[in-house]
């Protein structure tokens, strides 16, 4: 069966940018309706979200202004942000923290100011936090907000295309989960909020609901995406159980005597780096464990061991909660035996280019949150994520009912749906050999041996030549069941795609970018190269291909220095 939603403004995605968004909507008097993949407010990465909101009040070191926060946002991302977005990321967090607060989301104070901590690539104390689950319980503020607002909410609900006319976005079509209903929401304007893409990994701190879709969707669309071959990895992240894998954990070097070995027994940080040790930064950190693995002397379980057996006794005190958690989570108690850890995907730092309305490069197209690139350039600093789906989800918002409700009503060729409708049951009836979550094992396969943390070329071409094989074996998928009600391989295959399309995209861009940059490190470029890459990499499906190429970065407001 097929339904039409009408709207001024679709929101997809209910993480902490789509929420924003659609609040904002909202204010503006536009009809907003709001679409997720998985359960509202109980999904997607911002539901997962430990401790930190970037916010320069300057309330705990008082020299703190956003303008030292555009500082180290910009330098922490090696200059590769697009610092309009930087900046106003900076001036506005404040303000959207405070919108949060009058939603009823109290954060932590000392005394009237807020109590704000250290985080690392941050000159002052800037973090402001509720506890350890502040994105948790962003959202359940966010989501009573939406709830005054009346906005219409499509949970379980799987997106599985953009339709757009004359270079204009009309809608998307999508697929109700539960009752297997075809659905076409129809829109004046699109805010994409859809997240990162994690689960292109291996393994990942995201959860499984964020598999890439807001970038494989806009690129399909005709969007242009930016920095694809920008992700970030996490030093630390559980290797099991399965389950758990990828969770983040503590890292060796936030606790005196914390040390990292090998399989053989080695402690093989005092080789990398024999000043600061397991001490040094996250990238080298995660480069020294990826070379570890790599090399076959990892751990049992794909990873290496975490021991604090030469942990002072006040030290594990001072950590036992967290000790405690990862006991709960895994059987192992560092008080008593190492813990296997290795790198675990966080971020995404490229998306969808956006200028500063949130606006794409296809008219009626938005995007916020992780779903849009530029702000955090070639990494992130911790915080700026929270703060980021609130400054431009709403920013999103705010533009994407502006532009709606300027516009007159919109029409798109029924046929078009009609095809959509078609492929999307037609997926059904597969009856290949391989299995779609087998299918997304093989895109993380591939991603984690050749562009992982240390990149050549020779491995980025192999890995191109493997995706494109892997994209002849679409069609040889099968599907157990036939079934549309919560068929969960049906929406996997979907997944599936995105998931092929997203890591074309991250590898090729890789491929392009031949230097070291942030998060990027390529073994045979291993310098940062101002000179030749002081530069974007841009991604757009034209006539059917992947295009791909360079654009300066527009140094606004920052110098290199
Ligand atoms: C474990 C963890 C801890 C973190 N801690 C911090 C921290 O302390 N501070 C910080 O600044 N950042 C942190 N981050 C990063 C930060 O949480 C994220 O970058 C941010 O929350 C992303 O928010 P978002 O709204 O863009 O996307 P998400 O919150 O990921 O939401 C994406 C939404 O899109 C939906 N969606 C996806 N695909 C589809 C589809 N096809 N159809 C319909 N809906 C779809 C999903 O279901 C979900 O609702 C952390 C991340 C993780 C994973």
């Amino acid at each position: 069966m097929r339904t039409i939603i009408e709207s001024d403004v679709l929101v997809i995605g209910s993480g902490g940018a789509g929420c924003r968004a659609a609040i904002e909507a909202s204010r503006q008097n536009a009809k907003v309706v709001l679409v997720t993949k998985g359960l509202f407010g109980r999904c997607g990465a911002t539901s997962m979200s430990t401790t930190s909101y970037n916010a320069a009040f300057g309330h705990t070191d008082p020299e703190d202004n956003p303008l030292v926060h555009l500082q180290d946002t910009v330098v922490g991302g090696s200059f590769l942000n697009d610092q309009e977005l930087a900046y106003i990321l900076a001036q506005e967090a404040p303000q959207r923290m405070m919108d949060l607060e009058g939603f009823g989301a109290i954060f932590m104070r000392k005394g009237s100011k807020f109590f704000q901590i250290h985080n690392p690539g941050s000159t002052y104390s800037r973090v402001c936090y509720l506890d350890e689950i502040t994105g948790r319980h962003i959202l359940t503020t966010l989501r009573g907000e939406i709830i005054r607002y009346g906005v219409k909410i499509f949970q379980e609900t799987l997106i599985t295309s953009l339709l757009t006319e004359n270079q204009r976005v009309v809608g998307a079509t999508a697929v109700d989960m539960r009752r297997g209903d075809f659905l076409f929401f129809k829109a004046k304007s699109v805010v994409l909020a859809m997240g990162g893409a994690g689960q292109i990994y291996p393994t990942t701190s995201n959860p499984s609901d964020i598999t890439g879709d807001g970038y494989a969707l806009a690129f399909r669309a005709g969007a242009q995406l930016i920095d694809m071959e920008m992700v970030q990895f996490f030093p630390c992240g559980l290797t099991r159980p399965e389950l758990r894998k990828g969770l983040l954990v503590l890292e060796p070097g936030e606790v005196e005597e914390g040390r990292l070995y090998n399989r053989l027994g080695e402690r093989f940080m005092e080789k990398c780096d024999p000043e600061k040790v397991e001490k040094t930064t996250r990238d080298k950190l995660s480069r020294a464990i990826y070379t570890e693995i790599a090399a076959g002397r990892g751990s049992p379980d794909g990873g290496v061991l975490m021991d604090f057996s030469c942990v002072p006794q006040q030290e594990l005190i001072k950590r036992k909660d967290e000790i405690d958690r990862i006991r709960d989570l895994t059987g192992v108690d560092l008080r008593k035996e190492p813990l296997e850890v290795a790198p675990t995907v966080h971020h995404f730092m490229g998306g969808v280019k956006i200028n500063e309305e949130c606006q794409s490069t296809i008219r009626g197209l938005f995007a916020a949150g992780e779903n849009a690139g530029g702000v955090h350039g070639a990494n992130r600093l911790s915080g700026n994520a929270l703060a980021e789906t609130q400054v431009f989800g709403a920013r999103a918002g705010k533009y994407a009912a502006r532009y709606a409700l300027e516009r007159s009503e919109i029409r798109l060729e029924p046929l078009r749906i009609d095809e959509e409708e078609k492929r999307v049951f037609g997926l059904l009836n597969l009856k290949g050999s391989v299995s779609p979550s087998r299918f997304k094992d093989k895109v993380r396969d591939i991603l984690w041996r050749y562009v992982a943390i240390i990149r050549n070329g020779k491995d980025l071409k192999r890995a191109k030549s493997e995706l494109s094989s892997l994209r002849e074996e679409l069609g040889g998928l099968k599907l157990s069941s036939s079934s549309k009600c919560y068929n969960q391989e049906w929406a996997e295959y979907i997944e599936a795609e995105n998931m092929l399309d997203v890591a074309t995209l991250v590898t090729e861009s890789a491929l392009l970018r031949e230097e070291s940059r942030g998060a990027h490190f390529r073994e045979d470029y291993p310098e940062r190269d101002d000179e030749g890459w002081l530069k974007h990499t841009v991604a757009q499906r034209c006539n059917g291909k992947l295009n791909l190429r360079r654009e300066p970065v527009k140094l606004t407001r920052i110098k290199v220095g």
